[in-house]
């Protein structure tokens, strides 16, 4: 690990079991942990304004290297003052390298994503995977494009990220061991060429994080991790497959956190339901982004104490059009103290944008009131009463006021 308190400092402040709490400093600020991370993929959280994410409360966000080098471009950005300044967002921003972005082209999650909104792409991607990097055709455009270690790094260079990540293979849960070690094993090789490349070209105040691959198999992330945490690396991120089911991924992270050095932060990629939250938290994960909460706003589905129905409720369904209730009573987000879900759920069925806005800042809030009551929690010696209590059925405010 590199200790460079230019770059990113890191101080737990409080622990209980393997749990902790702590304070991030990178080049824009302050970031308490542990922190969910909204996306911004392509330099805006859906439907929000800047001032309205920083309003909800959060301190990071995550921009996408693979949507912004495709448009509006690096270059423009950085013509236009960096990120920071072309999203009108004062306070730290990570960006993740691209890496999922073109390895699930040849698997087309992305690129539906991408054609969802242009329409026009008929085909799916050509993918071409080297030592060098991946090939691939422009969605937008087709043109060529390549995206690489040394690509990827100057990139997020040039956006201007407090945060870095290195350039990966994220594994599919269905590789088998044999490609995962070799998978692996170039995710370690493409790591050392970031950190030579950010070495050489920077720039300085930017930190770095390094992710450990090999898939669920405990001898491939025990290498893993010890190869990045031997690299100047800032933090670490994990990433790659963690299983099909909840229980394997609790049994994959189970044995890789306690692999990960004690003083640096840890960054679960990808994972952020509300129990996923709050097991992750409990291992001692001090970060995590996810698209669901956005995401599922997007489909008309609330975020709510509801255990018996993974935490969620389906506004769009018949029975909420004649409710007069709040989405959570409770709740001090503007959709639930202005609004009933008789009213969101005719906005949701109109596929209204007035009705995606409101269940976006509903859904933020509650997984930012759901983190902030856990490191309030920690902070007070006690997590376990609190994940028990949400676990249970109870909101995150209402288990922080039990605690
Ligand atoms: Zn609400």
């Amino acid at each position: 690990m590199r200790k460079d308190p230019a770059r990113l400092s890191f101080e737990v402040q409080a622990r209980v079991g393997d749990a902790r709490a702590g304070l991030i400093r990178v080049a824009h600020g302050e970031v308490a942990t542990p922190a969910f991370i909204p996306l911004a993929t392509k330099a805006s959280v859906r439907g929000l304004s800047s001032a309205e994410v920083a309003g909800l409360g959060y301190e990071l966000v995550l921009a996408n290297t693979f949507h912004l080098h495709l448009a509006p471009g690096e270059a423009s950005i950085a013509d236009r003052g960096g990120l920071h300044r072309f999203m009108g967002w004062e306070r730290p921003i990570i960006t993740d390298s691209g890496g999922f972005q073109v390895f699930s082209l040849a698997h087309g999650g992305v690129a539906d994503e991408i054609k969802g909104r242009r329409g026009s792409v008929a085909g799916g991607a050509k993918v071409e995977i080297s030592e060098q990097g991946v090939a691939f055709q422009s969605l937008l455009d087709g043109s060529n494009r390549f995206l690489g270690p040394e690509e990827s790094m100057r990139i997020q260079a040039a956006l201007g990220s407090d945060i870095a990540l290195t350039f990966d293979e994220c594994t599919p849960f269905h590789a088998d061991r044999d490609y995962t070690a070799r998978s692996t094993e170039r995710t370690h090789r493409w790591l050392d060429r970031c950190l030579a490349r950010h070495e050489r070209e920077g720039p300085d105040g930017q930190a770095v994080f390094g992710i450990v691959q090999g898939g669920v198999y405990e001898d491939l992330r025990r290498e893993s991790a010890e190869r990045n945490s031997a690299a100047a690396v800032d933090g670490i991120a994990i990433g790659g497959t963690l299983g099909r089911e909840k229980e394997e991924m609790r049994g994959v992270l189970g044995f890789t956190v306690p692999l990960l050095p004690g003083d640096a932060p840890r960054h679960l990629l990808g994972i952020g339901e509300i129990d996923d939250l709050l097991a992750g938290i409990g291992m001692g994960i001090d970060l995590f982004d996810c698209a669901i909460p956005t995401r599922l706003a997007r489909h008309g589905t609330a975020l709510a104490p509801a255990p018996e129905g993974r935490f969620r409720i389906d506004l769009t369904k018949r029975a909420y059009g004649t409710d007069d209730a709040p989405i959570v009573e409770g709740c001090a987000c503007e959709a639930c103290r202005r609004h009933t879900r008789a009213y969101l759920h005719y906005l949701a069925r109109n596929k209204d944008l007035t009705g995606t806005r409101l269940l976006t800042l509903h859904n933020l809030h509650y997984v930012e009131r759901l983190v902030r009551g856990a490191r309030e929690a920690i902070a007070a010696g006690d997590l376990a009463t609190y994940s028990n209590a949400v676990l249970n059925g109870a909101s995150p405010w209402a288990a922080a006021a039990a605690r």
